[in-house]
């Protein structure tokens, strides 16, 4: 039976209880040594109120529908009541920030409550961000704004759906108190809503915890981290050992591929691929400047931060995520003491990659595979052509589903049908771009003639690999303005069309339409800071 409140869920705070805690409580910004995480209490608000709520989460912890009429539920997510269960704390971690090594950074605004245990969805931590300061606050306040927290709740339920492994939101929290931000750190600070939203994940165990006490040279809690992270996490991989280690790392590095990949897919681009923001479950986490493609743009970064170099854009995502993974294997490599099976494992992240790249680029095309046939060139040749006219990718590859199968010679108007409504400016589809593009149309329904499939069933597999609908940049921030202004109703509104992005919705059309001229530099859609 369902539990009537988070008091009655089953609480199992392992992290605590079983890793090194800082002995001081004090709150102010320091170096915590030797301790996986410190104590810390969330910040009482002043008008908590519930925004948004994520229905499936509720079911996957085994509360009832109707918790959200509980004001403690309210009062618990927003970071306003403690109940004896919780056991509040911040992690203290390293990483490495556009590749550089930063130190200590930490849960500067996140605080965990604790772990809840149930059949369905095993052990799930429930973390609060944005309940004030802790000890890794650094120069900053613990707090998050309104439009940050729509877009992480928003974003981490979308991904979810899509089937990209993704940290999970429970709520969303108004605080009721104002926090100051500079939205483009330049010099125009403001008052803005505050917010804290709830997240859910296994753990929030980064690459980043383990990097800190490599840097500092403390193996013993090194040690402590990785064999509780096994023990608990990756139980399946035996009892700690340096071949278990390395087993772990394997995995670690097997699911970091199959995230990226999935990123790729549907167009998400992370923005800030700092090694604190990997997960060691393979789980997309912090969801910050990031964005999604509207136009096909393999150099294109969300965050403003990053507009110099564009370490974090999307097509250098699966690198960074392997440079990442280096990272990782240096911080553990004191356990192992053997160089060769970390290399092993990071080979591995090229030849997983090289296989499941195109095999999911071949799925987007819907193209079974042939024997004898190498489908790269045609895969390579259409993202030659994508970048060379603004193309949506969403509407491009959902729209290749209605291409049909044919040596016959079409006329060029039924050729680019299926995808014409994905040019942001058809008009440039002239001269020799516009013969390039009736070209590989032809190769494809060449192609198409060689899949066994009836073109239903291949639209079909298209259909569950190419989504429809995906958390455009301006559709959050629609939601935003409006929930600024008092008015919630879109995030909800949005989350329910999010929650079946591979279904046509056609009552939701409107949602899956191009990014509206007004979006192409309006901030928050297509330009992003860190400042959240
Ligand atoms: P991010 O790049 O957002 O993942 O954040 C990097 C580090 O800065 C992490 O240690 C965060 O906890 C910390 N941080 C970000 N924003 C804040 C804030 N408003 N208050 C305190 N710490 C923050
Ligand atoms: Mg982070």
């Amino acid at each position: 039976m369902a539990a009537a409140s988070l008091t009655d869920l089953c609480w199992d705070n392992s992290f605590t209880r079983e890793l090194p805690a800082d002995p001081s409580r004090d709150i102010r910004p320091r170096p915590v040594t030797r301790a996986a995480f410190s104590w810390v209490e969330p910040t009482p608000t002043s008008a908590p109120s519930l925004v948004a709520v994520s229905d499936e989460m509720l079911d996957e912890l085994g509360l009832r529908r109707d918790v959200v009429d509980d004001p403690r539920f309210t009062r618990a997510l927003s970071g306003n009541e403690v109940t004896p269960e919780m056991t509040p704390f911040a992690m203290c971690y390293g990483g490495h920030q556009f590749g550089n090594w930063a130190g200590q950074l930490g849960d500067g605004r996140a605080i965990a409550l604790g772990e809840v245990v149930n059949e369905r969805s095993g052990r799930q931590m429930l973390q609060l961000k944005g309940a004030g300061p802790t000890p890794y606050s650094r120069t900053a306040d613990g707090l998050a704004v309104l439009r940050s927290s729509i877009r992480e709740f928003l974003c981490s339920e979308a991904m979810h759906h899509l089937g990209v492994p993704t940290t999970r939101a429970l709520s969303l929290c108004l605080t009721g108190d104002k926090v100051m931000r500079d939205v483009l750190y330049d010099g125009h600070p403001a008052l803005e809503p505050g917010a804290v939203v709830c997240r859910v994940a296994p753990s929030f165990i980064r690459f980043g915890n383990f990097e800190i006490f490599a840097a500092r040279r403390d193996i013993d809690t090194l040690r402590t981290l990785a064999d509780y992270t096994i023990r608990t996490h990756f139980p399946e991989l035996g009892e700690p050992s340096p071949e278990v280690y390395a087993a772990w790392f394997t995995e670690v590095v097997r699911r970091t591929v199959e995230m990226v990949v999935d990123w790729q897919r549907v167009g998400f681009v992370h923005g800030v691929m700092n090694t604190d923001n990997m997960s060691i479950h393979g789980l997309t986490i912090d969801y910050g400047p990031y964005g999604w493609l509207d136009d096909y743009d393999p150099d294109w970064t969300p965050n403003t931060t990053d507009r110099q170099f564009k370490r974090y854009r999307y097509g250098a995502q699966p690198q960074i995520a392997q440079w990442n993974c280096e990272r990782l294997a240096n911080a553990i490599y004191p356990l192992i003491e053997a160089a060769e099976p970390l290399q092993d494992a990071l080979e591995l992240f090229v030849s997983h990659f090289n296989e499941a790249w195109p095999a999911m680029m071949a799925e987007k095309l819907g193209l079974a595979p042939v024997d004898g046939l190498d489908d790269r060139p045609l895969v390579e040749a259409l993202l030659d052509l994508l970048p060379r006219t603004e193309t949506d990718m969403t509407i491009f590859f959902r729209g290749l589903a209605a291409v049909t199968a044919g040596t016959d010679d079409l006329d060029e108007a039924d050729l680019l049908a299926p995808v014409l409504d994905a040019y942001y400016r058809p008009e440039e589809l002239t001269g020799e771009l516009r013969h390039a593009t009736l070209g590989w149309l032809r190769d494809y329904r060449n192609r198409l003639t060689r899949d066994d499939r009836s073109p239903e069933e291949r639209a079909a597999a298209m259909n569950l690999v190419n989504p429809k609908y995906v958390l455009r940049n301006y559709l959050a921030q629609l939601a935003i303005d409006a929930s600024e202004q008092g008015e919630h109703e879109m995030i909800a509104e949005l989350l329910d069309v999010l929650r079946r992005p591979y279904d046509e919705q056609p009552e939701n059309a409107r949602f899956a339409e191009k990014r509206p001229d007004w979006a192409r530099t309006r901030v928050g859609c297509s330009m992003l800071s860190c400042s959240s």
